[in-house]
């Protein structure tokens, strides 16, 4: 497809292409929109095999950025940024001190943090050329590590869906299957112990197997093909996208989904498919919010209490949710799209007023009562 079309029919507002030849940096940022704030999103660094994969990537996971702001109540719009090269062999302190420039450049309007192969250090690069980062370390203001805040929001949004499907928010006694104990199911595996739910885990890496064994000793470890085949209350994918697909959707044997993965559905037609099997699924850009919205209030000054504050409230969103899609009798990732765009909607055409003097923000233009947007 062509550039423009791509852009105009996915609804992008900017896309701006950065090359630094000194660095060998090839970068591209989407903002796709900024009706609530300026566009907050990571930056990926990847090999991509053509430059139309890196565009395809960057439209789609800015978009997706925009109704994750918008649905988790958050004054932002939706950006993300993608540099193409190898991160094992072209990442160097230029490329991102460039990179920090060119952000600085767009004025606010694109906010970045880490993504896919960029770290905490390759921020701090950025952030020596401009401010409009986050995710930086904590001993500069920043919020450190997000995965503890993903996994308490994920268990809010767990807890919403039980509180759907079985009347009680409570987690004690319900069994739960985790799909990857990485940096979130981990820690999401310590609030379900604490909680006193039963564990059901796998994971491909040994360390991690063993780390999760060791901090919950009575989870019981599973063989990864055959995570799908337990009978269980919650089936949680903390791994990989996509999991929820064609050959494991007819396999599951739980009343609700609920994971920090991203994209857990393979094609949207899953989600309606998961309805029609009377499986709840958890509306994943929101209940995955947790470490959006913990970078978030960095900027006002972050505090553990503040995050904690605003993750809490993916509880009540989500049972906003699961009521949309039970009186409209949709699908759960319809109604979550449909909660977001409301949003977009109804904040755009509230009432523009005249800001008063505009005199100080025109420097020698005269102040006009009639001001007209
Ligand atoms: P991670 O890489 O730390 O953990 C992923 C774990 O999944 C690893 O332990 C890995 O070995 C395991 N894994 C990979 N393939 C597997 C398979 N086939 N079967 C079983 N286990 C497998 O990543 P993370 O930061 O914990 O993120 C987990 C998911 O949540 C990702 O999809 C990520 O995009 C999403 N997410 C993370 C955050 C965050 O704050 N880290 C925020 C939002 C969304």
């Amino acid at each position: 497809m062509a550039t423009f079309e791509s852009i105009y029919s996915m609804g992008h507002e900017q896309v701006v292409y950065f090359s630094d030849p000194s660095c060998n940096l090839k970068a591209i940022v989407a903002i796709h929109n900024t009706t609530l704030g300026p566009a907050l999103g990571g930056t990926r660094m990847w090999n991509y095999a053509t430059e139309e994969e890196a565009l395809v990537d960057v439209l789609r996971l800015s978009k997706g950025m925009t109704y994750k702001a918008a649905v988790s109540g958050l004054n932002l719009g939706g950006g993300k940024g993608v540099i193409i090269g190898d991160p094992k062999t072209d990442k160097s302190e230029a490329l991102f001190r460039s990179y920090g420039r060119f952000i600085e450049s767009l004025n606010g309007r694109y906010i970045t943090a880490e993504d896919v192969n960029v770290t905490v250090d390759d921020i701090e690069n950025v952030y020596v050329e401009t401010s409009n980062c986050v995710g930086v370390a904590k001993v500069h203001g920043g919020s450190g590590n997000p995965a503890p805040y993903t996994a308490l929001g994920v268990f809010r949004g767990m807890e919403a869906s039980l509180t759907k499907v079985f009347g009680k928010r409570s987690v004690r006694d319900r069994v739960v299957v985790l799909q990857g104990v990485g940096a979130v199911g981990f820690e999401l595996g310590k609030l379900l112990d604490k909680g006193g739910a039963k564990i059901f885990f796998t994971d491909i890496s040994e360390s991690n197997i063993e780390r999760f064994k060791e901090a919950i000793p009575s989870a019981e470890y599973v063989n990864p093909e055959e995570i799908f085949d337990i009978e269980c209350d919650v089936h949680s994918p903390c791994a990989l996208g996509a999991s929820i697909n064609d050959n494991t959707i007819g396999r599951l044997k739980t009343k609700i989904i609920c994971g920090a993965a991203n994209n857990q559905l393979a094609e949207d037609r899953h989600g309606d498919d998961l309805k029609n099997r009377n499986i709840l699924y958890a509306p994943d850009y929101l209940i995955n919010a947790g470490g959006l919205m913990n970078v978030s209030i960095e900027f006002e000054g972050w505090s553990d209490t503040k995050s904690r504050r605003m993750i809490d409230k993916i509880y009540d969103t989500s049972l906003a949710i699961f009521k949309i899609s039970e009186d409209e009798d949709i699908a759960v990732h319809t109604a979550t799209d449909r909660l977001a765009r409301r949003r977009i909607e109804s904040i755009s055409k509230i009432k523009t007023s005249f800001l008063g003097n505009i005199g100080h923000r025109f420097p020698g233009r005269k102040n006009r009562q009639n001001f007209v947007h």
